[in-house]
């Protein structure tokens, strides 16, 4: 569903990303790992369309996305992919069924059917119970859980994720890791991680190692 072929950019003299060619399946998670400074979000924010590479072809379902500008661009970050990062970014005074409700908002989807879709996803993800409570007053594991349902709420075809258990003790990183399996598994959810948790690269379908600009297949 995405591919990338040579995709190059720069930071002034630096090279971060020499020539990257990627490929990501439905139903997949694939996991991007390698050193601090190695470019790997860099290349997560390219893949996502948040960025845009210097150089290089990408394409979504076939289609050219590498382009995308105005409102063609922000109809697709807000409806073909989710993004989830190490600090859960939830807005501080909304409740946590607001903060998952935004993208529909944003969408302007129609209001019954994105609360059915909000109650859905706080079940799956066990948080149905915290609903009404503002981030500040839900625990790290469940801020990030409120983040997934977020990043889930338009049913994008890909979730990108930054560390998403960077920042969670090991038991809600592993409670994390499970609920990634269950929607690949249950949704058919595709995701691309990036990783240090060695349990999370060892659970993906895929493990990728980038280094000295280039990226390349583990095992
Ligand atoms: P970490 O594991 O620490 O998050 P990373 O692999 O995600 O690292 P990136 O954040 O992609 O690394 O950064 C790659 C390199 O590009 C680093 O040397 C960083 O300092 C540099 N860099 C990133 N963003 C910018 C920017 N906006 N301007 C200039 N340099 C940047
Ligand atoms: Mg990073």
């Amino acid at each position: 569903i995405l591919s990338a072929k040579n995709i190059q950019k720069h930071y002034g003299e630096l090279k971060v990303l020499d020539g990257i060619d990627f490929q990501l399946d439905a139903a997949k998670i694939c996991a991007i790992v390698g050193p601090s400074g190695a470019g790997k979000s860099t290349l997560l924010h390219i893949l996502g369309t948040l960025d845009q590479a210097d150089f290089g072809e990408l394409y979504f379902n076939g289609e050219d996305i590498s382009q995308l500008k105005g409102s063609k661009l922000s109809s697709f970050r807000n409806n073909a992919i989710g993004f989830i990062f190490q600090f859960h970014n939830l807005l501080p005074e909304f409740t946590a069924e607001e903060n998952i409700l935004i993208p529909a908002y944003i969408s302007k989807k129609e209001e019954k059917e994105s609360m059915q879709r909000a109650q859905e996803l706080m079940k799956i993800l066990g948080i149905e119970a915290r609903a009404q409570h503002k981030p500040g007053q839900l625990s790290g594991g469940e801020q990030q859980r409120v983040a997934v349902a977020r990043a889930l709420m338009n049913n994008p075809s890909i979730v990108f994720a930054d560390e998403p258990s960077g920042n969670l003790d090991s038991k809600n990183a592993e409670e994390l890791h499970s609920l990634f399996l269950k929607l690949r598994d249950e949704l058919g959810q595709a995701f691309v991680i990036v990783t240090h948790n060695k349990e999370l690269a060892a659970i993906s379908d895929e493990r990728h190692e980038m280094k000295d600009g280039k990226l390349a297949r583990l095992d």
